[in-house]
């Protein structure tokens, strides 16, 4: 079942969205060559529970240990914080963050660069976070989910990299996963019909070459295939009768189609 949202929960949903975006602007200055994993997930802990009635929604989720997901390098996704992940310049590394806030969940992604990244590096964080706002764009009551996807596709043509399509975005709300699933690939037109009152939660993550990913033995970590990088961008969305409607963004500002950060 797809939950539509009334103006005034979208509202509360956007309340745990501003303290994952005042993080997430936070860790600009703290994802630094000599820090660890471990380091980020203890500050974005210990951020999240300063705010009343916050929680890291990703501890303890299906068992994952951390309170957010650090992903270096080649990891896409669900990379566990660790002691001895040593972050160092040129690195990338993604930080994604859920917050439950009085029963509303939020989530959003970035990928920083460690330091001064090689220019290569540089292009792929910017056209999947351009691909991220080019799916927000996407987000209006009467597009279908297939638009969210094809919105990703159309930013990603010939540029080579791989669009990931084994990982998907989602509904939020009561709950980190609900209904839609949200791929990062699609038909205009296709899937679900975008309502009024939807929440949901755009990530596209791309590859610097080849999609095809797979699970480290840690049980978590998800790579790419071939040991190149990746990026993973995301934003938790409101569909609402003005557009869409970032809602982990600095301010939650109503997102009006204005010209996209980074080239999008
Ligand atoms: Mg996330
Ligand atoms: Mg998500």
């Amino acid at each position: 079942m797809i939950n539509l949202r009334t103006p005034d929960e979208i509202d509360r949903i956007g309340q745990g969205g501003a303290i994952i975006a005042a993080l997430l602007d936070e860790l600009h200055t703290r994802v630094v060559p000599g820090v660890t994993t471990h380091d980020l997930d203890q500050f974005c802990d210990e951020f999240i529970v300063s705010h009343d009635g916050a929680v890291p929604a990703f501890k303890g989720l299906y068992g994952f240990p951390g309170s957010v997901c650090a992903s270096v390098n080649d990891e896409v996704v669900h990379g566990i914080p660790s002691t001895e992940r040593l972050l160092k310049e040129g690195d990338i590394v993604s930080i994604d963050v859920g917050v439950r806030l009085d029963g509303w969940c939020s989530d959003s992604a970035w990928t920083f660069g460690v330091g001064e990244v090689a220019t290569p590096t540089q292009d792929l964080l910017d056209v999947t976070e351009g691909s991220l706002w080019a799916a927000v764009e996407a987000a209006v009551v009467g597009n279908h989910v297939g638009d969210i996807g094809a919105a990703v596709m159309r930013r990603v043509e010939g540029t080579g990299y791989g669009i990931i399509r084994d990982l998907v975005g989602h509904g939020i709300g009561r709950d980190v996963h609900e209904e839609p699933q949200v791929p990062n690939v699609g038909r205009p037109g296709h899937g679900p019909l975008l309502r009024e009152g939807m929440v949901i939660a755009i990530e596209p993550m791309l590859a610097e070459s080849s999609a095809s990913i797979r699970t480290l033995d840690d049980g978590w970590t998800v790579v790419t295939a071939d040991r190149k990088l990746s990026a993973h961008f995301e934003h938790t969305v409101g569909v609402t009768a003005e557009g869409p409607k970032v809602l982990t963004a600095v301010g939650s500002p109503i997102y009006a189609g204005s010209p996209a950060p980074n080239g999008a």
